[in-house]
């Protein structure tokens, strides 16, 4: 019987890429690498305008506590370094680098020197950190950050290859397409953590992928499979930790703190190629898809690519786009330009023709607290947000919401709950922040 957990909703699936194979895209001209891709302090660029790079080339870096290194993924001449925006909207200095086509991988580069079994924690922690590795699920959170965090605490290592959003289906093509590295990067992270075993959490609807997997796991006592019902958010950690052994992580703990470390399986098989290599996070797997673009398909792109590149390389546009979306449609952002980048956490580009429906009104049909995953009253968090009575959303546990979007998308009101929740969760925290700042004064 397959894993699941209570409440989430059934979504129609949409994988129209499941079968594609993820081409490499190389053509593009130039790309601007954001300073920042990462939660955390922003990077300094260590480059000048005029410079020559090769992939793999640090350029930019920051020693404070949470920070990732960021590398260029082309070789070529950095012709600006200057403020854009970038997916989330937010202003980071870009380096822009005009590609020589040429590839020349940094000479700097270099494998670990030691045998696996031989290597501390610390070495892999630093080799992860140089690296520049995100959780690249699309939550950016630092790896050698996670694993830092996370040692001495862990029971349980988890490969969370849910992939639960619609259209998505980067991390099928990954498992699919090079199920080794994906395997070598769980054995670094086993021997890193000191557990027994991992687990790999996989939706049922990736049976091919459950198949290849089974072959090509060799040590089955120490790798395991874990097959997870199709549901929407099956890939959120806290339902992936309660699906698999019914624990719950108390509002504001992590899942470190149940015993658990969860990771994407494109994070793991950056963790193997820079120990094994020492090549760090310089492309990105991505889906393209949605009704307004010709070509659907899965890419590896240099980070740094333009959505506009993407399109272009996609077969362009086949109707005007109303919504241009970076991850999936439940959780991601929309976008409002296509000179933004590829970052390290894009995980998809949807183009879409339909526009937002209009703000409805809630008729009392109780759909989305069945739908809530955590269990919240989402309809009075939406009532009370909405009239700006943030104690009472707080008192209702409006800060345990995860954003996952299921109670707007059951919503027949078409109430936007998830806005009127970010909006009180914003509240809130500035209340916190004012608080904070007068009694530090
Ligand atoms: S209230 Fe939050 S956690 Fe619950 S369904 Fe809505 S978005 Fe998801
Ligand atoms: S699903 Fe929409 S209409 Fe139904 S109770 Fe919730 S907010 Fe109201």
């Amino acid at each position: 019987m397959a894993y699941t957990f209570l409440g989430g909703i059934h979504l129609k699936e949409n994988k129209n890429t499941a079968h594609m194979k993820a081409e490499l895209f190389t053509d593009v001209a130039f790309v601007a690498i954001p300073m920042q891709q990462h939660i955390g302090a922003p990077c300094k660029p260590i480059v000048e305008v005029g410079d020559t790079v090769t992939v793999g080339q640090c350029i930019g870096e920051n020693n404070e506590a949470l920070c990732c290194n960021v590398h260029s993924s082309v070789s070529g001449k950095v012709t600006a370094l200057e403020p854009r925006r970038v997916a989330n909207g937010a202003s980071v200095i870009h380096a822009v680098i005009e590609n020589d086509m040429q590839y020349t991988v940094c000479p700097d580069l270099k494998p670990v020197s030691k045998p696996l079994e031989e290597l501390t924690a610390e070495e892999v922690i630093s080799a992860v950190r140089s690296a520049g590795v995100v959780g690249m699920g699309g939550a950016t959170f630092p790896a050698y950050a996670k694993i830092q965090s996370a040692l001495g605490k862990v029971k349980h290592l988890i490969i969370n290859c849910a992939e639960c959003e619609p259209y998505i289906t980067a991390n099928h093509r990954l498992l699919l397409e090079q199920p080794e590295a994906v395997i070598k990067g769980i054995k670094i992270l086993i021997h890193t953590f000191g557990v027994r075993k991992a687990t790999i959490a996989i939706e049922d609807n990736k049976e091919n992928a459950i198949e290849l997997l089974e072959q090509k796991i060799t040590d089955k006592a120490l790798i395991d499979i874990k097959v997870m019902k199709t549901k929407y958010p099956q890939g959120d950690e806290r339902q992936i930790i309660y699906a698999l052994y019914g624990k719950e992580i108390p509002a504001g703990k992590l899942p470190a703190d149940v015993g658990c470390v969860l990771f994407n399986p494109e994070t793991v098989a950056s963790i193997y190629r820079a120990l094994s290599s020492g090549m760090p996070v310089v492309q990105k797997r991505i889906t393209v898809d949605g009704d307004c673009i010709k070509k659907p398909c899965n890419l590896i792109v240099p980070i740094g690519t333009s959505f506009k590149d993407i399109a272009d390389r996609c077969g362009g546009l086949k109707k005007r786009f109303a919504r241009l979306i970076t991850g999936g449609p439940m959780m991601g952002q929309s976008q409002w330009s296509l000179d933004a980048p590829v970052t390290k956490g894009t995980g998809a580009l949807l183009f879409f023709s339909e526009t937002k429906e209009e703000i409805g009104q809630c008729i009392r049909c109780g759909k989305c607290v069945r739908a809530c995953q955590m269990h919240l009253m989402p309809a009075l968090l939406a009532a009370y947000s909405e009239k700006g009575k943030y104690e009472e959303c707080e008192r209702l546990g409006v800060m345990s919401c995860v954003e996952c979007g299921c109670c707007t998308y059951v919503c027949p009101g078409k109430v936007p709950i998830v806005q009127y929740i970010r909006n009180s969760k914003g509240a809130i925290n500035e209340q916190k922040r004012l608080l904070q700042q007068k009694g530090g004064n």
